[in-house]
């Protein structure tokens, strides 16, 4: 890119686009670093129009459309909108459905938003929400009969890290007439890109990789096409007040130009400690998709693009009380909830997903940082035994 022309952006790779923030420069000052706008209201033209294309904050803020130009390009979007969390972002999309709409959505998938779907959407929104098998494209073309209107898929799943065909998804959603939004939240705009494979959306927690820091709770949608159903997302966001806060998009600018290191250094942690782990005697089972015994290591070869992802499972020897036992015993990892971030944490899933949730009681969920891997795996490798000896 020229320093003052960015006409030429789109043929950039993610790494240059998001090292740059490329959304625009800012032709008065020519700031290598966006500022932040922080004006609710702006000036009418005398001729009463607002030719500026801002009128009033709700709506939309400059500085949340600078890191929308980038995402959209990351992404290979028509367009991107930033929410005030992934759950308002997602929130935004099943609100711009039809009463009495059918939708598919995982069984597997981000416990918070499966509520949701459980226990609002059909309430509040009268959708009809089936839970089905998304890894098993069989299973997703026999539900996905004419009619079917709607699916909602994650990839890699929480907590259990089952790898979802998007291409193959995308193609028995249109053949039923139904759309296909993809939550990429973990798979992140550096492995996988949705709407290439036939996704209509995409959404991201960008509280997660996006950011990458922990300090910032937002969403993020992308779309395929500039259709109806994105303008009713667009004006959604604005009537309900979903809009990032310019401070916070500002904030995730800023982590995203390093999203690319990051995103990568997690994943060869991850892919060390997942296969240091599976030789581990106090770990009965590790799921993620790097390693070749997972069902759909061939699958996520193909669709992961340069790693497979920094969030992994594990399953500990003894049951509930030893997974909880080594939780409690770890000092470098940090006992919390959330991911992507470049501090590791890892979770005991069940204590937070209770009751009706898919995940076993043995499992801890591991979010890979950027710190060292040996660190990583002798910290966790202690609690393991720590715990073993404590609990036998
Ligand atoms: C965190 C997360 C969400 C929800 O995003 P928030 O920013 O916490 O509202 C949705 N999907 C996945 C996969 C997530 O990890």
């Amino acid at each position: 890119m020229g320093n003052d022309a960015d006409d030429t952006k789109t043929t950039f790779g993610g790494e240059s686009l998001a090292a740059q923030a490329m959304g625009s420069i800012d032709p008065v000052t020519k700031a290598v670093v966006q500022p932040i706008h922080l004006s609710t209201t702006f000036i009418r033209d005398p001729d009463n129009a607002y030719r500026s294309g801002f009128a009033y904050g709700r709506a939309d803020n400059a500085t949340v459309r600078e890191l929308e130009a980038v995402l959209q390009m990351l992404e290979h979007g028509a367009a991107a909108l930033a929410f005030g969390s992934g759950m308002s972002a997602a929130v935004a999309v099943f609100t711009s459905l039809p009463r009495g709409a059918k939708v598919l959505a995982p069984n597997v998938m981000y416990w918070a938003l499966k509520n949701w779907l459980s226990n609002e959407a059909k309430a509040t929104l009268g959708l009809d929400v089936r839970f089905i098998e998304m890894q098993d494209v069989d299973a997703v073309r026999a539900a996905a009969v004419p009619g079917c209107d709607f699916i909602w898929i994650e990839t890699p799943s929480n907590p259990l890290w089952g790898v979802v065909d998007i291409a193959a998804v995308a193609e028995i959603a249109h053949a039923a007439g139904a759309r296909l939004a993809v939550d990429s939240t973990c798979a992140t705009p550096v492995l996988t890109q949705p709407l290439l494979l036939g996704a209509d959306l995409v959404m991201h927690s960008a509280s997660k990789y996006i950011n990458g820091h922990s300090d910032v709770v937002a969403g993020v949608l992308v779309t395929r096409e500039l259709d109806a159903s994105w303008q009713r997302i667009e004006k959604i966001r604005a009537s309900h007040g979903m809009l990032l806060g310019p401070f916070e998009a500002f904030l995730v600018m800023r982590g995203l130009r390093t999203m690319h290191l990051r995103v990568r250094a997690a994943c060869a942690n991850a892919l060390g400690l997942a296969n240091a782990l599976r030789q581990h005697p106090l770990v009965t089972e590790v799921l993620y998709p790097g390693l070749p015994d997972h069902a759909q290591h061939g699958l996520a070869v193909r669709q992961m693009k340069g790693g497979f992802g920094g969030m992994l499972s594990i399953r500990v020897r003894g049951g509930e009380a030893s997974a909880i036992a080594t939780a409690a015993r770890v000092g470098l990892w940090k006992r919390a909830t959330s991911l992507g971030g470049v501090e590791s944490l890892l979770e005991h899933r069940a204590s937070v997903e209770g009751q009706g949730s898919p995940c076993p009681p043995d499992l801890l969920r591991l979010s890979c940082g950027i710190e060292l891997s040996e660190d990583l795996f002798a910290d966790l490798d202690a609690a393991l035994h720590d715990a073993a000896a404590q609990t036998s």
